[in-house]
């Protein structure tokens, strides 16, 4: 019974609860009239409802499927539903559904335990968060505390999430309206197609863009950068895998500074470019890494900081003010624990590598070769982007209508792209299969052949 003097609540409707395409209008109008949405004008929202999921694929209400080629907001590295990850989250729920982070619990120590096997040599410790935007946060407050320095340096073609630090060193336009924050300074990474620093190589882009780092650093005076935050390979701003040589001259030029090595692998790490993380491929090793998304695949939101030893040790005596309510959650721990011993049962991540090298990279290369409107591809594992120009010798990029209708397109015949600017981002689960990758290849190319034409 109602405690008296409360209203009583509204009569819930009479009749037969909608099933099918009248399920999927009705979450519609409810989605479109109560919720805020992110990066959206609410009077143009996109009508797209997802229901269910397995593996690859997600389907709505009335039971229209596409595969996934978006992995939801690239997170879903081994794919929907697994059915280990769903149990362990139901076991734990059973178990204990929530406890401070300032208690020991055997499910985050676990987790700790599966995250810091895949770090390299000299990781002493994690600091869980609740997403990557707090991961970032957490590691620039490590690297400022450590260092006793101020200023962060990220790439204006990035994307760190949406908080304030996080979203300051964020590199695209919406670090905008809290541009007034300090300490934060933006550098060009390497972007050949589009070089900012003329260069027509990559040995070149490379160089120059060292140079143009190490220029900012002198400029900013070396002795206030406390870290240079970036994403291994920079994935929202269009999967910019930098040139061989780059992240390892990063490395020499925080190393001469003194200054903390950030690497952002929320998006590229936990299998996405066929490694567990993405710098095993460029030489170089990070002093702190912030992870989230494919670490449980968002079945439960988790994050963190992988933390070296050397940061790690500043901490001994001396007070991390950082702490979030549900940091280790224990049902994204379990979440955690179950999708990296899956991931490293199935070999997930050997199977990213392999489609990508197997599938990924030649249809997308034949793609190229054939349409007008492709400028470039790039990337590896399950990591690409399709970068769509109006023009291949001017790389005029194309316009936002012809985007529009390419994505309609590929949602009318099945496939969910993750469209960013002017590129198609391909970037299905680790788990995709051969078939699967052939599909949704054959899809976008049709698309683009329609639009072409
Ligand atoms: N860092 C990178 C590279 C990302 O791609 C994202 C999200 O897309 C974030 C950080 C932010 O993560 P979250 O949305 O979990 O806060």
């Amino acid at each position: 019974a109602l405690p008296e003097g409360r209203p009583m609540p509204p009569t819930a409707p009479t009749g037969a609860a909608p099933t099918g395409a009248a399920l999927d209008d009705a979450v519609l109008e409810a989605d479109h009239r109560h919720v805020l949405h992110s990066w959206s004008a609410q009077a143009h929202l996109p009508s797209f409802v997802v229901a269910g999921g397995a593996g690859s694929r997600v389907w709505d209400h009335a039971g229209t499927t596409w595969l996934d080629f978006s992995s939801q907001l690239v997170n879903t590295n081994i794919g929907h539903q697994h059915p280990a990850v769903v149990a362990a989250i139901k076991e734990q729920a059973d178990l204990l559904t929530t406890v401070s982070p300032a208690t020991a619990n055997r499910t985050r120590g676990r987790a700790a335990e599966r995250v810091l096997a895949r770090a390299p040599e000299g990781f002493a410790k994690v600091f869980f968060t609740n997403g990557g935007a707090d991961a970032n946060e957490n590691a620039v407050r490590m690297a400022r505390l450590h260092t006793g320095r101020d200023k962060v340096i990220s790439a204006y073609r990035s994307y760190h999430g949406n908080t304030g630090a996080a979203v300051v060193a964020t590199g695209d336009w919406r670090r905008v309206p809290n541009e007034y924050a300090r300490g934060h300074v933006h550098a060009f990474g390497p972007y050949l197609y589009r070089s900012e620093f003329w260069a027509t190589t990559e040995a070149e882009e490379c160089a120059r863009a060292l140079h143009h780092l190490e220029r900012v650093v002198q400029c900013e005076g070396p002795t206030s950068v406390a870290a240079v935050l970036l994403e291994t390979i920079p994935g929202t701003a269009g999967v910019l895998v930098p040139p061989p040589g780059y992240l390892a001259g990063v490395r020499e030029i925080c190393d001469r500074y003194g200054i903390v090595l950030i690497l952002d692998e929320v998006m590229a790490g936990f299998g996405r470019t066929g490694s567990w993380f993405a710098f095993e491929a460029h030489d170089v090793v990070p002093d702190l890494i912030t992870f989230a998304k494919g670490v449980n695949s968002g079945y439960v939101p988790a994050g963190g900081v992988l933390v070296s030893e050397a940061i790690a040790a500043t901490f001994d005596e001396r007070v991390f003010p950082g702490g979030l309510t549900y940091s280790g959650h224990p049902l994204a721990m379990a979440a955690i624990v179950a999708a990296l011993d899956a991931m490293a049962a199935e070999g997930v991540v050997e199977n990213a590598a392999r489609v990508g090298r197997d599938v990924l990279g030649p249809g997308l290369a034949a793609l190229a070769d054939e349409n007008p409107l492709v400028g470039e591809v790039r990337g590896t594992g399950v990591f690409w982007a399709v970068e769509l120009v109006a023009d291949q010798d001017t790389r005029e990029p194309l316009d936002a209508a012809s985007v529009a209708r390419i994505k309609a397109l590929c949602l009318e015949r099945g496939v969910l792209p993750f469209v960013a600017e002017n590129r198609v981002h391909v970037v299905p689960p680790c788990v995709v299969t051969d078939d699967e990758a052939r599909e949704g290849l054959a899809v976008l190319a049709g698309v683009l052949r329609d639009v072409a034409a």
